[in-house]
């Protein structure tokens, strides 16, 4: 039985479908491709009109010497608060403002943010502005019906995620924004599906491991030590003991899908001997035995493992490879890693959410875990705020592809979601 200030948030959220649907599309028509990271400032004074027309105070933050920073294309952050009429938790939204490149095979406008048949279509549609717009509109909802709340509700709409977040997130994180002291629940609306609540991510390691040979003639490859050999055996002894290990390492974690429920490791690129040669070259390669190899690896970890011992194993590995072969050298150096999050399903802002579902969609949520990382790793690992989850509309498959598109009724569903959540957390005594 849904009470009366659940009716009343629901029938503001559903009061306000068209300016939802508007809001969407103006977001899509501004193209925040990334990389470089473009028309940042732009989208971010879009928000600043909107929020500070609903009664959000606004700073605009930009990432000044963060990675990719420059002033041909700056990292520009916005912040939107606007504080109850009693001190209380603060709701914080947390978007990213940025899409990645269009590519190929679309039959809509990328950035024309057409509507059709119930769906919103371009760049971005569902990673994740129709997310970020879900929440402004749950939040103009929720403050415009309830002015006298207690606690704050903040808004931000931050750049890079899709290249790491580190003029993002990270960026605000270090400068205190995320601290526990100021926001107490965040809540990331990516595209997990209306009902779902995505409690965290598996952990990340990239590596570049490198073979090294010697350069002779071609024709005589026995005056050289051939690097591209020595990366064979690497790659067959990962083959014989690697991947048959990680297959064995289960997680309890709830990760989607199926096959992200165990330790991965994927070969992001391979390359040895001469470099490829430009486009347009006609001639023939020249015989020469290749002095190095490389490989960047991608393993993706889980919480019941220790990034320590996730590094030893291939150490462990190149070792074996070495004891093998005499004349065997290598490299291996750490290029990215993110440790493995998880919050609680007993967390206030995943209980909170978790009840708003069951309102809205008359349904128990399911919780799931991400196979891949997002900006909740910058949110706990720097800000050390646990009380984190990702929820929003749109289909998380259809991220990044031609034809991107959200559902108006998942997004207006989600907003439901979200400003019954706000009125949960932010309404005392209800
Ligand atoms: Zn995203």
């Amino acid at each position: 039985m849904a009470s009366d200030i659940d009716r009343r948030l629901a029938e503001a959220v559903e009061s306000r479908r068209a300016s939802l649907i508007a809001l969407t599309q103006d977001l899509i028509r501004i193209p925040t491709l990334n990389p470089p990271g473009r028309n940042y400032r732009e989208i971010c004074e879009y928000l600043d009109r909107r929020l500070s027309a609903s009664g959000f105070q606004i700073e605009l933050v930009r990432a000044e010497g963060a990675l990719a920073d420059s002033d041909r294309y700056p990292r520009w952050n916005i912040v939107a608060r606007r504080d109850g009429r009693t001190s209380g938790d603060c709701v914080h939204f947390n978007s990213h403002h940025d899409v990645v490149e269009v590519g190929n095979g679309w039959t809509y406008d990328p950035f024309g943010g057409e509507l059709h048949d119930g769906r919103i279509y371009g760049r971005g549609a569902c990673d994740m502005k129709g997310g970020l717009a879900a929440s402004i509109i749950a939040a103009e909802a929720f403050t415009r019906t309830f002015p006298d709340f207690s606690g704050a509700v903040e808004i931000s709409a931050t750049a890079d995620e899709e290249s790491g977040g580190f003029g993002g997130v990270a960026h605000l994180a270090r400068e205190g924004w995320f601290d526990p002291s100021r926001v107490q629940h965040v809540i990331i609306p990516e595209p997990l599906n209306k009902d779902r609540i995505c409690l965290g991510h598996r952990g990340v390691w990239w590596a570049e491991i490198e073979t090294k040979g010697r350069i002779a003639h071609g024709s005589m490859p026995f005056l050289g030590d051939c690097a591209v050999r020595h990366m064979g055996a690497v790659l067959a002894e990962m083959e014989a003991t690697l991947f048959p290990l990680l297959a064995t390492k289960r997680t309890e974690m709830p990760v989607v899908p199926e096959g992200a429920k165990q330790s991965t490791l994927n070969i992001n690129a391979i390359h040895g001997g001469e470099p490829v040669q430009e486009e347009g070259y006609t001639g023939l390669p020249a015989p020469c035995v290749p002095d190095r190899c490389r490989i960047t690896i991608d393993r993706r970890f889980l919480i019941e493992e220790e990034i320590g011992e996730v590094k030893a194993e291939v150490k462990r590995l190149l070792e074996k490879v070495k004891s093998e072969r005499p004349s065997f050298r290598y490299e291996i150096r750490d290029l990215f890693e993110v440790q493995p999050t998880m919050t609680p399903e007993g967390a206030p802002v995943v209980r909170s959410v978790a009840r708003a579902i069951e309102k809205v969609l008359a349904r128990a949520p399911d919780y799931v875990v991400s196979p891949g990382t997002y900006d909740q790793k910058h949110i706990d690992r720097i800000g050390r705020l646990k009380n984190c989850i990702a929820y929003g509309p749109g289909i998380l498959d259809l991220a990044h592809q031609p034809d991107e598109w959200v559902g108006v009724d998942d997004m207006v569903d989600s907003a439901k979601v979200m400003a019954l959540t706000l009125g949960e957390l932010l309404l005392p005594g209800q």
